[in-house]
């Protein structure tokens, strides 16, 4: 596929996906003929993906970043998750040399000293194991939503990922946190139990920590920087160019 075809099917994905339930989004990318990998976190909107892909049984590959830095609630989710939906959530783990050198040259929590040093371990730890993860793969599922910050605000439905090459789909782009708590508690969905801690997103243990009312959703994640902007490299940057029609 050539990146001005891609760029094309981003355009006419977003408009077909627009109109549909998320089980209709998901059921359509998963019909079409190529690679899909959904990268889960285990947090609350993904869990409702992956609810929906186990539930109906569709052949999307569920995988998930086990960077070595999870919560434990998190990595037992990622068990209990795939007893209830009889679904396998493959790890995608860093590699042992690069977490040495890291912790040689940035200490093992060096991540707090600078941007520099943070973007290095999330590198590491997340960056590379998600190029593996998504080797082969047409299109990537993300639980992406408009209202987890001002950053993610435009989210659309597809997009094209420049330096991947991919077409990625936001199949809860315009659901709001709301309704996402409404599917869980109506499908019995499993949760990670920091959320009801005052952790709406989570990632790894030592850059996560509880907000406070009325913040962010995504303010305790790297809360030591300054940065509005603050993300791990995995959805925001030069390389992610939304094409599609918001
Ligand atoms: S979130 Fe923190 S611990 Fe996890 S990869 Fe990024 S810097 Fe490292």
């Amino acid at each position: 596929m050539t990146v001005v075809n891609i760029i094309e099917e981003a355009e006419t994905l977003n408009a077909k996906l627009a109109p549909l339930s998320l089980a209709e989004r998901l059921s359509f990318v998963a019909g079409l003929d190529v690679r899909v990998v959904f990268t889960t976190s285990l947090g609350i909107e993904d869990q409702v993906i992956t609810a929906e892909i186990g539930n109906h049984r569709l052949p999307i590959d569920v995988v998930t970043l086990q960077t070595g830095r999870l919560f434990p609630e998190t990595l037992a989710l990622i068990e209990e998750t795939e007893n209830q939906y009889d679904i396998h959530i493959t790890r995608y783990e860093p590699e042992q040399a690069d977490i040495e050198a890291y912790a040689a040259k940035y200490g093992m929590n060096g991540f707090y000293e600078s941007v520099e040093a943070r973007h290095a371990c999330c590198g590491v730890r997340k960056l590379k194991p998600l190029a593996r993860a998504l080797a082969g793969a047409t299109i990537w599922i993300t639980g992406l939503r408009r209202g987890q910050s001002a950053n993610r605000a435009e989210t659309p439905f597809a997009e094209y990922d420049a330096e991947r090459h991919l077409l990625k789909i936001n199949p809860l782009a315009d659901w709001d946190i709301e309704t996402i708590k409404s599917y869980v508690a109506d499908n019995s969905v499993p949760v990670n139990p920091l959320h009801a801690r005052g952790y709406p997103s989570i990632g790894c243990e030592p850059c996560t920590r509880a907000i406070k009312p009325g913040e962010p959703e995504r303010a305790g994640r790297w809360w030591w920087e300054q940065d509005e902007k603050r993300e791990c490299g995995l959805h925001v940057g030069e390389e992610a160019t939304a094409v599609a029609a918001r």
